[in-house]
């Protein structure tokens, strides 16, 4: 596949178009939230490690009885590997993610007492949980600042002239940068929003996109 076009990177100019765009997407999607359901940190902890490679929608569909099945980090820890896989299995990759679903509860109960932690360095000690699904339950499950780069803020963010990256983590690490702290979270919940309505990857909406005036990429598809 052709390596795509990367528009130019100015810092500042990031940052001035980072303000510019928030009160419009903001204002277009005021119900932008965390689309994975769950009551607490560690249903969205699981939610989210089972949210790789799959809709939200068939890990909402899933999760619906699982979480009442599965109640706390011991059921998890205590229940035989084979059980978890197949009551995860539609939602792919499911060997990987019992495993890692398994070991994380282990883990809780062995250096956490039990509780769901609630910083990035031991989110991340968990074993099976990288940066996007630790600041996924760092932002919305504790009300702390995470960028969660998925596939959407990836794309968009690109396509808006805010990082050349597409590597997550440089990319996160760019995004910290121009965006102010208190709005990570409910920036890339705007992002994520915008990606699936509007900016989508193989035909995005130029044409109606409420933010096309200060987009560098817009009917250019060689930015796409
Ligand atoms: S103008 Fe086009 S490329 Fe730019 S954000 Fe809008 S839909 Fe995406």
């Amino acid at each position: 596949m052709a390596k795509k076009a990367a528009i130019k990177i100015d810092k500042e100019k990031a940052k001035q178009q980072v303000a510019v765009i928030w009160p419009i997407l903001k204002k277009t999607y005021p119900q932008a939230k965390c689309a994975l359901e769950h009551t607490n940190p560690l249903e969205l902890l699981i939610a989210t490690i089972l949210s790789a490679q799959c809709t939200d929608v068939r890990v909402n569909i899933v999760t619906k009885t699982l979480f009442k099945k599965y109640k706390s980090v011991n059921t998890w820890a205590k229940a035989p590997l084979e059980q978890i896989e197949q009551d995860i299995k539609s939602t792919g990759f499911y060997r990987n993610k019992a495993f890692n679903i398994k070991n994380a509860c282990q883990k809780i109960i062995d250096d956490y007492n039990g509780k769901v932690p609630d910083t990035m360095d031991e989110l991340l000690k968990l074993g099976g949980v990288g940066r996007k699904t630790a600041n996924v339950v760092l932002g919305n499950a504790f009300g702390a600042a995470g960028i969660v780069c998925d596939t959407h803020v990836i794309r968009l963010s690109r396509r808006l002239g805010l990082s050349a990256n597409s590597d997550a983590v440089k990319l996160e690490f760019d995004l910290m940068e121009i965006v102010p702290k208190k709005n990570w979270t409910l920036f890339s919940h705007l992002i994520v929003f915008h990606g699936r309505n509007v900016c989508q990857a193989r035909k995005p909406k130029c044409d109606i996109c409420q933010i096309a005036k200060y987009c560098p990429a817009a009917n250019n598809p060689k930015f796409w």
